[in-house]
């Protein structure tokens, strides 16, 4: 009886208060971010691919499991981009929401080793980011009708700030002369970028992280750099850039330094938001691209 009855408080004292927050998971850092911008003090949001790490190879954890199975919102990206993610989310036996953040995106495919696949790096456009902020906000509302108005105003003023940003990366590329807007990554993460804002971007590796580059791929790439004047040459902070510096040396180019790609920084290091993440990366490519080939 007297368990019964702290039991009873115990859940009296909880729907009163109402203060556990949603438990949200993110399948990588960018989407993590974008889900706690959305949702505020309300959500509390575990991401499985963390900062600097790269998605496209990532082997789940038990930890990642037993976050998913307690989860009442699970976001992925969708596209292709977790390709373990099908056979993850059986194995946690979770049920719950799935919400595919990509949905609505105008998906574009490359042909990569002569199969066609589609490119998952969305989010490098933020037109893009801000469906996915729509795809966001409408999610958490069906799992918290009582938050839906906190994540409708959260996720309007987080729009106007991508739009904002929007507007000043187009002027920022516009001050690039367009035959000088080609950028070498190393792999092919900046397609949907290039897309939005007028550059060209090329890379040893294809569209996932797990091919490995071809010999004659990469002196086709150096070739093309000498020809094309190609002065602005990219690693990125979760993929190895051990062929980037290669094609540097090989060619004469400077390094322009660190782009994020498919993951966000460490909080104490350059790209800790989605919105830090393309200042950082935009203030990297216009010098980078501007300078004459050394
Ligand atoms: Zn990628």
């Amino acid at each position: 009886m007297k368990l019964f009855l702290s039991l009873a408080l115990l859940a009296a004292s909880t729907a009163v208060a109402g203060a556990a927050p949603i438990e949200a998971v993110a399948s990588f850092s960018i989407l993590g971010d974008m889900v706690q911008v959305v949702g505020g003090d309300r959500v509390h949001v575990t991401t499985i691919v963390g900062p600097n790490a790269d998605t496209h190879v990532y082997e789940p954890k038990p930890s990642d499991a037993a976050a998913v199975a307690k989860a009442q919102i699970f976001f992925v990206n969708g596209l292709g981009f977790e390709g373990w993610m099908d056979r993850f989310v059986q194995s946690t036996g979770y049920t719950g929401p799935l919400i595919i953040a990509s949905n609505g995106v105008k998906s574009h495919t490359m042909v990569d080793d002569g199969a066609t696949v589609t490119d998952p790096h969305a989010w490098q456009s933020l037109s893009n980011g801000i469906l996915y902020v729509e795809n966001i906000s409408k999610g958490l509302c069906a799992v918290d009708t009582d938050g839906c108005a906190t994540y409708q105003a959260n996720a309007k003023k987080y729009e106007a700030q991508l739009g904002a940003l929007d507007a000043e990366v187009k002027a920022q590329i516009a001050t690039v002369p367009e035959g000088k807007r080609k950028v070498i990554t190393t792999h092919d993460a900046f397609l949907y970028f290039g897309e939005e804002y007028g550059v060209t971007f090329l890379a040893p590796v294809g569209i996932s992280t797990d091919a490995e580059p071809s010999a004659a791929g990469v002196a086709k790439l150096i070739t093309q750099i000498k020809a094309e004047g190609v002065s602005a040459l990219f690693i990125e902070n979760m993929s190895d850039g051990r062929l980037i510096q290669q094609i540097a040396s090989e060619t004469g180019v400077k390094m322009g330094g660190e782009l994020y790609a498919d993951a966000l920084s460490e909080p104490n290091e350059g790209a800790p938001t989605y919105l830090d993440m393309f200042k950082h990366n935009v203030a990297l490519l216009i010098p980078a691209m501007a300078r004459k080939q050394a």
